[in-house]
């Protein structure tokens, strides 16, 4: 298995630096586009993809039934921010989706901008020619707290089911809570006004946990089989076994409800208290972190998500409570 702190690997398939695989299966269905590494200190989604490649290799030498439908094309995200293992160079890849100028000259205004363009630019070549009706995007994340593993989309019904079959808690709500996100891009169809496209983010723990490697690797197994490229009869169950297991206690489905923002430019002194984990209760009151202005408390109950351990990131912490709406989605 490939360790978390591997350097990136030369031409691993024969593909490009930015290109892990491309699967073409022998029947038509969906496009999954699965990305690791659009942070360039969470290289964990690009080893489970590597891995998951390999096994698409062996698989059908030692499951001679093996059929796939549909195709997956598997991407590093930031390639220069995974090089040394920063979130981003200039500017946040996840945070840069809201005016998104394709192919106007070879000149960009930032590193992200340029390495957004490869992304899009291996999906079109990807799309060149194919005869696939839908596009579901599959973005890999790790946490800097540990203990978060969940899933993030939007609240339309049919994201919803989705991203409930990768079997770990959703959130909704982070939509609205994020802005310029790759989530939010393809799922708004400003990618690709034609085909529907469905978007999920698969948060997998945290950024050093080996264990984070094996759950974006099952997570992307799961997604695969909901969207009908792989069959039931294919996929081992121990991949349900690794989500399920990795958040006890924690509802199914969950709600955004804060979210504490740094300003631009700068983080105000924001420093938060220390030892707090992903899905923590917390009370309403309680005192998460200081900034230059003094203590931060809590402004409600609800379980922490997403607190800011590392020194890059807009956001200081998340607050998400149990969804009490319906839960047929
Ligand atoms: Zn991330």
């Amino acid at each position: 298995m490939p360790s978390l702190t591997d350097p990136l690997p030369h031409d691993p398939l024969g593909e490009s630096p930015r290109v892990i695989g491309h699967y073409v299966g022998e029947e038509n269905g969906p496009l999954v586009v699965a990305i690791g590494g659009i942070h360039g200190n969470e290289p964990a989604g690009v080893a489970a993809l590597e891995q998951l490649f390999e096994l698409l290799r062996e698989e059908p030498l030692i499951n001679p039934g093996f059929t796939f439908r549909g195709e997956l094309l598997a991407l590093r995200g930031n390639l220069e921010a995974l090089r040394s293992g920063r979130r981003y160079i200039d500017t946040d890849l996840n945070r840069i989706w809201r005016h998104v100028v394709r192919g106007v000259d070879d000149s960009y205004p930032t590193v992200e901008a340029r390495e957004l363009d490869g992304m899009l630019a291996a999906i079109d070549n990807a799309l060149v020619d194919s005869p696939v009706a839908e596009i579901v995007l599959l973005d890999l994340h790790t946490t800097t707290a540990t203990g978060g593993v969940f899933s993030i989309t939007g609240d339309d019904a049919p994201s919803l089911s989705l991203a409930a079959e990768l079997g770990v808690p959703v959130i909704k709500g982070m939509l609205s809570g994020l802005q310029g996100t790759t989530l939010s891009y393809f799922r708004s169809g400003q990618y690709d006004l034609e085909r529907p496209c469905r978007a999920v983010t698969f948060e997998a723990g945290g950024h050093t946990d080996p264990v984070s490697v094996d759950r974006a690797l099952a997570a992307t197994v799961n997604l695969l089989r909901s969207v009908g490229c792989v069959r039931d009869e294919d996929v081992s169950t121990h991949h349900e076994e690794t989500l399920r297991t990795s958040n006890p206690g924690v509802p199914p489905v969950l709600e955004l409800v804060y979210v504490h923002r740094l300003p631009a430019g700068g983080r105000h002194g924001f420093v938060m208290r220390p030892g707090y984990l992903n899905f923590q209760k917390i009370n309403a009151g309680e005192i998460l972190a200081e900034d230059a202005d003094g203590p931060i408390a809590a402004p409600c109950a609800g379980y922490l998500l997403m607190p800011l351990y590392q020194n890059q990131g807009d956001e200081g912490f998340f607050i998400v409570q149990r969804y009490e709406g319906s839960a047929s989605y």
